[in-house]
């Protein structure tokens, strides 16, 4: 196990694009580190440059405390698992595991404990006699994983590895890589698009956007407490709802001015804000759909008209607009709410978030 530390690191290719913008992170060892963001932020970039793939434009890498700007790929200890597996066709799952170890000229009793030990770990004690053709897809990633395994790397790096799989197989692989972390007490960062799989897989969870980074936060400090308006929208499902409103000021508290409602703000946000001292000002808000209540208590709320409303089990979303604006909703389970129903709500105050408009 090892930690990594990333100072200033930076990756322009040849062809001039900035794939990586000053990238600052210390990784614990045996931490479970996710990157997420969407395709072409720079996420497989930064892995490949941890794992030596991929040269440096400027920065230091450690691991440890070892800099390892111009230490070659084998030298590093670290193994790479990758989305589209690459195993060897014309090998069997034993080959495919112990294939590294003996390029690496290990003994002959070490590799077959090694690769018995990862298969036993994996569920592939029966498959060490097939070939990857004769495996279904999540077979074939354990065996991606077990060829990482057997190196005992102090480092896993994990690019998309469970994007080619259905989603039941999913959810079941990503219990299985908790385990394996705990099993292996070895530093994981794991690289993947879908912000679900980053929140339930990650100790800390590294939001990018555009080859920088927006926030680094476990998954209770990035849904909370969103850094910007990018986070906010990236993180959860259904996805926050967003607004432009009016920050105003009365008697030294703060409102917001929206769809011709004033809308209290809570103490803590009052609070922040009248620390700064922020002017009265144009603003982007957001809320998201499970801080919505239905209520009839009009005062403080809206009366929307219920467009479509979708049932997943115990709760339902309901989708309608306002203020010309899109609006997600979601609530217990009501079976009386129909289509063209009109319906008040109410934001709940503590749960509404201030971004800057741009
Ligand atoms: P992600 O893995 O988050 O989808 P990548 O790291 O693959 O993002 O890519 C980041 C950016 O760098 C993208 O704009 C991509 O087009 C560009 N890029 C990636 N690899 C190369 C390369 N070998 N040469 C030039 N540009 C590249
Ligand atoms: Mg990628």
């Amino acid at each position: 196990m090892a930690s990594i530390t990333f100072k200033n690191i930076r990756k322009v290719y040849d062809n001039d694009v900035v794939a990586v913008k000053n990238f600052n992170l210390e990784i614990d060892e045996r931490e479970f580190i996710v990157l997420v963001g969407p395709s072409g932020c720079g996420k497989t970039t930064l892995l490949r440059m941890v794992a030596g793939l991929e040269e440096i434009s400027s920065g230091e890498l450690y691991i440890g405390d070892r800099l390892v700007n111009n230490v070659a790929p084998k030298d590093r200890d670290i193994a790479m698992v990758f989305q589209n597996y690459a195993l060897y066709p014309h090998m069997t799952v034993y080959d495919n595991m112990a294939f590294g170890l003996k390029v690496r000229k290990l003994d002959k009793k070490e590799i077959d404990e090694r690769v018995r030990n990862a298969a036993k770990i994996l569920g592939l004690e029966d498959l060490l006699k097939r070939k990857p053709r004769a495996l279904s897809g999540g077979q074939r990633q354990r065996v991606a994983i077990g060829r990482a395994i057997v190196r005992n790397p102090k480092v896993f790096l994990m690019d998309e590895p469970l994007s080619n799989l259905d989603a039941k197989l999913r959810n079941e692989m990503r219990a299985e890589l908790l385990k394996l972390h705990n099993r292996l007490q070895t530093t994981f960062i794991y690289v993947t698009h879908d912000q679900t799989e980053a929140m339930t897989l990650g100790d800390r969870i590294i939001i990018m956007n555009y080859g920088e980074v927006q926030q680094i936060g476990n998954p209770q400090e990035v849904y909370e407490n969103p850094s910007n308006e990018f986070v906010a929208t990236f993180i959860g499902t259904p996805k926050m709802n967003i607004f432009d409103g009016e920050l105003i000021k009365e008697d030294n508290r703060y409102f917001l001015f929206f769809n011709q409602k004033k809308i209290e703000l809570s103490e803590d946000i009052n609070k922040k804000l009248i620390e700064r001292d922020i002017k009265p000002q144009p603003i982007r808000f957001g809320i998201r759909p499970e801080h919505i209540d239905l209520t009839e208590e009009l005062e403080d709320g809206f009366k929307i008209s219920v467009e479509m409303s979708e049932l997943m089990g115990h709760e339902m979303l309901i989708h309608t607009d306002i203020d010309d604006n899109p609006l997600v909703i979601k609530i217990p389970t009501r079976f009386d709410i129909k289509n063209g129903d009109r319906v008040g709500i109410a934001f709940r105050v503590d749960k509404i978030h201030l971004f800057d408009k741009e």
